[in-house]
């Protein structure tokens, strides 16, 4: 089994590690840093470098428990030293846009009562469904993003750890996180890693992030559309 090492540390780019396995659409690795779609997050590109080959990783994702690298070239002896590096250009827009994503969130459960319902996260334009919530007009819209934008101004620190199930749960309920989904992952899943924006929010999440809010720049809300009964999409990104 792939070492997560992306769960650790978001910001190395490239790194050593041992081919260990060839699937039929990529390549697994002994560890890795690129980061496996999941969560409303893209998975890393970047390059293997493999025998003095450059191979590119066409997307990264999770196959039956396996950590696949998605590429086109597949022939290299299990075993071989392989050096990874991430499209760094691609993945720090996505962990922007996904810490700019839980200050979303979390502005919208404290202002309007509104649960995050889906979230998807790309390079260019991410969006984030939340329901209960009625049209938001382009006056609130403007509102809302300079709102952001304070908030994110604020430089607030953004870190990582880790707590066994329990804990993680009675921690993230005391601060007001809806652990609702949370409480159906697996009971195998023993320890459970936490994202905390300064004060202002807590997440159970599994995604790369920054690690303080002007790192995230300046957010724009783009625009809304409904989709259903109080459910209304918002397209964000930041720049
Ligand atoms: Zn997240």
């Amino acid at each position: 089994m792939t070492k997560r090492m992306y769960l650790v540390d978001n910001y190395v780019k490239d790194f050593r590690s041992t081919l260990i396995k060839t699937e039929t659409e990529g390549l697994v690795l002994k560890e890795t840093y690129f980061y496996p779609e999941g969560g409303g997050q893209p998975g890393d590109k970047g390059t293997l470098f493999i025998n003095d080959q450059a191979v590119k990783v066409k997307n990264t994702r999770i196959k039956q428990g396996e950590i696949i690298h998605e590429t086109d070239t597949l022939d290299f002896p299990v075993g071989a030293e392989v050096e990874g590096k991430i499209d760094w250009k691609y993945r720090n827009i996505l962990m922007r846009s996904h810490s700019a994503q839980h200050v979303l969130s979390r502005y919208f459960q404290f202002n309007y009562q509104a649960e995050t319902v889906s979230t998807q996260l790309k390079a260019a334009k991410s969006r984030i469904d939340f329901q209960p919530l009625g049209k938001i007009t382009p006056e609130e819209l403007e509102k809302i993003a300079n709102d952001i934008n304070m908030i994110l101004a604020k430089n607030l620190p953004i870190s990582i750890k880790t707590l066994p199930r329990k804990e993680a749960f009675s921690y993230l309920r005391e601060k007001k996180y809806q652990i609702k989904y949370l409480e159906m992952v697996p009971k195998s899943i023993k320890s459970i890693r936490i994202i905390s924006i300064g004060e202002y929010d807590f997440a159970a999440c599994a995604g790369t992030h920054v690690n303080n809010t002007s790192e995230i720049g300046k957010i724009s809300l783009i625009s809304t559309k409904n989709k259903g009964k109080l459910r209304e999409r918002i397209f964000y990104s930041v720049s």
